[in-house]
This record gives C-alpha cells, sequence and structure tokens, in this order.
C-alpha cells in the first residue's frame, strides 16, 4: 500500500488525510496535539463566549471510519524533504512514498522588544485558553483588570478587539469592575482589515468604536513590557495584556526541511502544490505559499488550506495511478470577518460582492461549516450555535457569572487542553 505521512492536522492536514483515507492510501497524521482545532473561533474562546473543548475535536473520533488513517500524536522536531522522513520527539522516524507538510504558522513578531515573551499570541486552542485564563484572574486580582491592548488590524485583531470590548461592556452593565478596562486595538496601516474595501475598512472602524474599543491607526509597537505596550508616536499604553495579532510567519518546522523558505518563512510550491525540485513532496495550507491563478501567493485563509489539503490529496492519487498532476484552482469564496455580535462584513467571490450585517454574517456562515464539514458531522450544531451568538441583543455572557453556551456537538469523547 503507499505510504503517505502528513505533517500537520489542521484544516489542510485532515482534509488530505479523509481523501487519501478514503481512497485506501496507508497514512499517518501527525500532530503535537491529539485534536484538530478550529482556529477562527478561538478568539470566542480567549473571551469566554465558547469553551475551549467545543472549538478542538480528537483526531482519533475524526477518522474512526478510517483504519488506514493512523493519526500519531507527537511533536514533528525535522523533516527531510530529499529523503522524505519524519522525525518525532519520541524518537520514531516515518519514511513514506508522499509527503504533505500542513504544519501551518505561528505569531511573527517582527523581532519587536519583548512582543513574544509578554504579548498573547492566539493559534492554538492553547493560546486562546491561556489568555481567558490570564483575563479571568486580572478581573478577579485585588489589584484589578487593566486594559487590553490587541496589535494588529487585520481579521484576527478586529474580531479580538470587538470581542473583548463586547466583554468589557457586558461587564459594566453587570456593575462589574472590570468594566472599567479599556479595549485598544492598535494598527501599523492607516486601516483596518487592509484587503477590503474602503467601504469595509470604515465600517470596521464605526462598528469597533461603537463597541467601545479605541482605535490607533499608523501607529506601530516598539516594544512589548510585562506591565505596558510602547508605540512608535512616543505613547505607552499601561497593560498586562497585549495580544499579538500583528503578523504571522511558517510553523519553524518548516524550516530546515531542505527549501530556502520563501515569503513569510513559508514554502514556496508549484501550481500542482509540489515542493519544487522534491519528488513526492508537497505543502499546502497557511505554511506554503500556494500560488493562485495570477501566480500571486494566496492569503492564509481556511478556504485556502482546505482546498489545497484536498488537493494536494487528489494529486497523489492521480501520481500514483501514474497520470499527471493538475494545477490547484482555488474557489474563491471571499473575504469576511465578524465584529462582535449583530456586525459583520463580507465581500463574496472573485468579484468581491459587498455585504454588512445579518447578510454578511450568513455567508461567514455558510463558509465557516464548510470548513468544519471535515471534523464534524452536526454542522447544524454551529450553525444554530452562531445564529444565537450573533443574534442575541443582551450582552455577552461573562465567565464569571455564568457558563458560555455550548455548541451541541454530541461528541462522546471530549479532548483534554492544556494552556501553553
Ligand atoms: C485566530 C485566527 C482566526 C482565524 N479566522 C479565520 C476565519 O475567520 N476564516 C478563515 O478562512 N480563516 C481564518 N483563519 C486562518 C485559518 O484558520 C488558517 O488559514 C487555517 O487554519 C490554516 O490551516 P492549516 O491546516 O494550514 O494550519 P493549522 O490549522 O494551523 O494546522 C497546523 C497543524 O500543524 C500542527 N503542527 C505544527 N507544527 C507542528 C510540529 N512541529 N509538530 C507537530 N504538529 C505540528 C499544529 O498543531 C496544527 O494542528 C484564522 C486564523 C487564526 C489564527
Amino acid at each position: 500500500m503507499t505510504h503517505v505521512v502528513i505533517a500537520g492536522a489542521g484544516l489542510a492536514g485532515v482534509a488530505c488525510a479523509h481523501e487519501l483515507g478514503r481512497a485506501g492510501f496507508d497514512v499517518h497524521l501527525i500532530d503535537r496535539n491529539d485534536y484538530h482545532q478550529f482556529q477562527p473561533l478561538l478568539y470566542q474562546v480567549a473571551t469566554s463566549q465558547l469553551p475551549a473543548v467545543d472549538v478542538a475535536r480528537p483526531l482519533k473520533a475524526i477518522f474512526a471510519k478510517l483504519p488506514n488513517v493512523r493519526v500519531v500524536q507527537s511533536e514533528i522536531t525535522a523533516i527531510d524533504f530529499a529523503a522524505r522522513t519524519v522525525v518525532t520527539d519520541s524518537g520514531a522516524e516515518f519514511v513514506c512514498d508522499y509527503l504533505v507538510l500542513a504544519a501551518g504558522a505561528c505569531a511573527n513578531f517582527f523581532g519587536t522588544p519583548g512582543a513574544e515573551e509578554h504579548s498573547f499570541p492566539l493559534y492554538s486552542v492553547a493560546d486562546a485558553e491561556r489568555l481567558r485564563l490570564h483575563v479571568r484572574a486580572l478581573l478577579e486580582a485585588p489589584s484589578g483588570p487593566t486594559d487590553v491592548v490587541v496589535v494588529g488590524g487585520g481579521p484576527t485583531g478586529v474580531e479580538t478587539a470587538g470581542a473583548f470590548a463586547e466583554l468589557f461592556s457586558a461587564l459594566r452593565t453587570m456593575k462589574h469592575r472590570g468594566g472599567e478596562a479599556e479595549v485598544y486595538l492598535v494598527n501599523h496601516g492607516k486601516a483596518l482589515l487592509a484587503p477590503f474595501s474602503e467601504k469595509s475598512h470604515r465600517y470596521a472602524l464605526d462598528k469597533l468604536t461603537a463597541h467601545g474599543a479605541k482605535v490607533k491607526l499608523g501607529v506601530g509597537v516598539t516594544a512589548v513590557g510585562p506591565e505596558d505596550v510602547s508605540l512608535s508616536d512616543g505613547s505607552v499604553i499601561a497593560t498586562r495584556t497585549a495580544v499579538w495579532a500583528g503578523g504571522e510567519s511558517a510553523q519553524p518546522v518548516a524550516h530546515g526541511c531542505g527549501a530556502e523558505p520563501g515569503r513569510g518563512g513559508r514554502i514556496d510550491v508549484t501550481p500542482d502544490l509540489v515542493v519544487d525540485g522534491y519528488s513526492g513532496v508537497y505543502a499546502v495550507g497557511d505554511v506554503a505559499n500556494v500560488p493562485g491563478r495570477d501566480g500571486k501567493a494566496l492569503p492564509q485563509l481556511g478556504s485556502v488550506a482546505q482546498q489545497s489539503g484536498l488537493w494536494a490529496a487528489h494529486n497523489i492519487e492521480r501520481e500514483s495511478k501514474g497520470h499527471s498532476r493538475k494545477p490547484f484552482h482555488y474557489k474563491d469564496k471571499g473575504i469576511m470577518a465578524m465584529i462582535g455580535r449583530g456586525a459583520a462584513i463580507a465581500e463574496i467571490g472573485v468579484h468581491r460582492h459587498q455585504l454588512e450585517g445579518p447578510l454578511a454574517f450568513a455567508a461567514w456562515l455558510g463558509v465557516h461549516a464548510a470548513l468544519l464539514s471535515d471534523a464534524h458531522s452536526k454542522v447544524d450544531a454551529f450553525m444554530s450555535w452562531a445564529w444565537d451568538y450573533f443574534d442575541r441583543d443582551h450582552a455577552a455572557i461573562v465567565e464569571c457569572h455564568g457558563e458560555p453556551k455550548r455548541i451541541v456537538w454530541g461528541n462522546d469523547i471530549e479532548p483534554t487542553i492544556t494552556p501553553r
């Protein structure tokens, strides 16, 4: 049986493993966690609006019906493209016919002093849980809470700032002293949601400001300390909570595989998703510069990851039957962001048709339900949770006063998540 090793079980790796598993390949799917995590909902976990277990699903449960997909929980310590080998921290070495690198991204601190040590990136359920526990501890501390500074005005920064602004507004309504805290969003660029249209830039700014966030545009972060964040305009914000959404690069394991990393430390791939010069080696999702039809790298989006993972699987199937590989065709569903309850923006399809409010949210929901479908069969549970979340006109549920409303996945096993 043809043996495939997939390094990383995110959206790209799981989509690839599903297809290859169904096609009867012998697959090892290796991840540091024994669960698949859904990054688009991480900020809801960080702001106590969803429990962490609801955005993570055990890989064993996902692949229960595909015994030829063997899940390995291990940290990958080395990959050699030329030899097609993957080595893990347990000392195991996997040699394969095809290798798929799907290790995703991590925060890029661009050398900002103190950022790595003192800020909170948001790339994993463990990151989100760490941030949630930190904020909860501050809310309960005798010294009281401090302001939250979100660094970066892309979708992650805007969504996170919106959710924190709602959380503090809810605390104000409850007369909890946590309501005294402010939320700042600091963005180096002059507009929020840079890849969107000007109308969307204004929409995001208006909605965030209306939710109570203070937005600083055209200002960079020059240093992050344990008690403050320094800005390029000379000002300093006192905070113990700096959330880093200021840029990303490929996961470190991508370096040293043999191929020279390209833009963002990511692995450049040919249009058929193969790493040039390495037979049988593919790179997909956020770890790769996946070319679009115009040859430019596509953005780091869930749909790109899921579709490229599936496409790599199809190309492996073709190769193994002696057929030629096909160039990747991305079905562009558009770009979208949620800015707290009741506010969403979407630019749909290749022509970027603009939607706002509930229609934009419906578009967001459709795209995210598709992303979840590889890991969960009950996507309607997500839909009903999400509509309730978006529609509710009362303030966010605050964890210290109640339990967040859960997604009714009906899973028999739940993952164990340890904040790192
Ligand atoms: C906070 C946040 C919000 C987002 N919101 C949206 C959104 O609303 N819509 C959208 O389309 N996209 C969104 N994205 C982007 C989207 O989530 C990513 O594009 C997508 O998850 C990438 O999938 P992937 O499989 O390439 O990587 P990942 O999903 O990151 O998966 C990579 C996997 O590799 C594993 N791994 C990495 N290194 C190692 C190692 N050394 N050893 C073992 N395992 C390893 C990781 O544990 C992980 O499971 C968001 C991203 C973030 C961070």
